[in-house]
């Protein structure tokens, strides 16, 4: 700024001297022209000059005596100043001294005889040079602060614009950590901030979801847990209500006690399973396994199951297959698929395993000739609870968590299992396992 202000100064007293001099140049003609220094008494065309000057003429003869002031006070005397001595040399000179005044020293020549015939000296007041800087000064600083409270009050509002939203959506990811899972954040602001809050909103919707069928869980464990207790209950209060029970109804209501004793120990059990997989530190005992034992071994421990409803099962398998896999699992998830395919088939009915593989992936599907599944029940055969028909399940004995509990394992291992099936026709639950086990995708 300060420099800036400085080139102007600069400018303006290079633009004044300019002027002088010009102004000395043209007096300094008209007095050699009119032969002024010889007559002094002819002033007219110095005196018009002097009233566009604004300032001070003063002319000396060769000899330093002042032969003409604008201000008539110093005609006579001698003019002996360095700078008055150095133009009767011929030299032009310019000052401006400490009171802001400038002036310009100039010799009248004689160019035909080369000769300087006196001096003009012609005084000029800068004043308004550097009053018209000064207001400047003033008027740029006022400026200046004007943009400056311009810039800040732009800055505080743009600020607000980008800040607003973002407040908005701190304050709605607060409520609903405060508990108010209903709660969605507005999508205004930049597309980024709307995205962010459309992300917020769908992981907001997906918690909900979690939350409700969690909640949808513990009822179900809740339920579950409590049927088998209502009926020992049930049981053993009739028979304390009765009076001479005959001992083979005490017999035969004992062994219901203890079958629904096995069912809460059983879905127990399972929880305790299911709970155990999802527990994210859960780690797989990896191992290379031939799956084609695995499932042989598995179909000849549960023949005695099959033989009491006399079904067939036939285990096709097209190659030797070999995959890293946690053993006990997958031989719970199979397991679980087969005694499913006895459970819900039919006196003399069939089952075939197949096994078979490409370079990356195992493939194992388990067919049944038995009741079949309804086309729109889908995938929510594998949540936790579910069953098609209430009444089957409880005389087959089922948890409800079998293929919760296979589906898991295999999704742990990066695989995949599907069910295809055909009401009252029979089911087929096709699965596919990594044969490189990789601990994450
Ligand atoms: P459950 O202990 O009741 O068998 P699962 O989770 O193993 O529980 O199976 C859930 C439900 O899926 C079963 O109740 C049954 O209705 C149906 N289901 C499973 N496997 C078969 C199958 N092979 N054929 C027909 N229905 C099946």
């Amino acid at each position: 700024m300060t420099l800036i202000f400085a080139s102007i100064e600069k400018h303006y007293t290079n633009e004044k001297k300019t002027l002088m001099l010009r102004q000395a140049n043209i007096i300094s003609i008209n007095l050699f022209v009119n032969g002024f220094i010889n007559d002094p008494s002819n002033t007219f065309v110095i005196d018009s000059i002097g009233k566009i000057v604004h300032g001070q003429i003063i002319v000396l003869d060769s000899r330093g005596i002042v032969i003409y002031d604008s201000n008539n006070l110093e005609i006579g005397k001698l003019y002996a100043t360095e700078e008055a001595l150095l133009s009767l040399q011929g030299q032009t000179k310019f000052y401006v001294n400490e009171l802001k005044v400038g002036t310009v020293y100039t010799p009248v020549v004689d160019d035909k005889q080369d000769k300087v015939l006196g001096a003009i000296i012609i005084t000029s007041s800068m004043e308004d040079i550097y009053n018209a800087i000064e207001n400047m000064r003033s008027m740029s600083i006022t400026l200046l602060f004007a943009i400056i409270l311009l810039i800040l009050v732009i800055s505080y509002y743009f600020s607000g614009i980008i800040t607003n939203p973002f407040k908005k959506l701190i304050h709605s990811i607060n409520k609903i950590t405060d508990g108010h899972i209903d709660k969605r954040v507005t999508i205004e602001g930049s597309y980024e901030i709307q995205q962010i809050g459309q992300a917020i909103n769908h992981m907001t919707e997906r918690l909900n979801e979690i939350d409700d069928s969690r909640q949808e869980f513990v009822a179900n464990v809740s339920h579950e847990l409590k049927t088998p207790l209502t009926s020992v209950n049930v049981l053993a209060e009739s028979l304390l209500l009765q009076e001479n029970v005959p001992e083979e109804l005490y017999k035969e209501f004992l062994t219901d006690i203890t079958n629904e004793i096995n069912r809460e120990t059983n879905i127990i059990n399972d929880l305790l399973t299911l709970v155990k997989l999802d527990k994210k530190e859960y780690k797989l005992n990896i191992e290379s396994v031939q799956l084609n034992e695995l499932i042989e071994l598995t179909l000849k421990r549960l023949k005695p199951l099959a033989d009491m409803k006399n079904i067939e099962m036939i285990f096709e398998s097209f190659r030797e297959v070999t995959a890293e896999i946690d053993k006990t699992k997958i031989t719970l998830a199979i397991t679980n698929l087969v005694e499913n395919a006895i459970k819900y088939n039919k006196e003399y009915g069939w089952i075939k395993v197949k096994l078979n593989s490409n370079y990356e992936n195992a493939y194992i599907s388990v067919k049944d000739s038995g009741v079949g599944i309804p086309k729109d029940i889908g995938d929510k055969i594998f949540q936790r609870f579910y069953r098609v028909d209430k009444a089957r399940t409880r005389e087959t004995g089922g948890t409800g968590l079998g293929l919760a509990i296979a589906q898991k394992a295999i999704l742990m291992h990066h695989g995949w299992i599907k069910c295809d099936s055909e009401f009252s026709k029979g089911t087929t639950f096709t699965l596919s396992l990594p044969l490189k086990y990789y601990s994450n995708m």
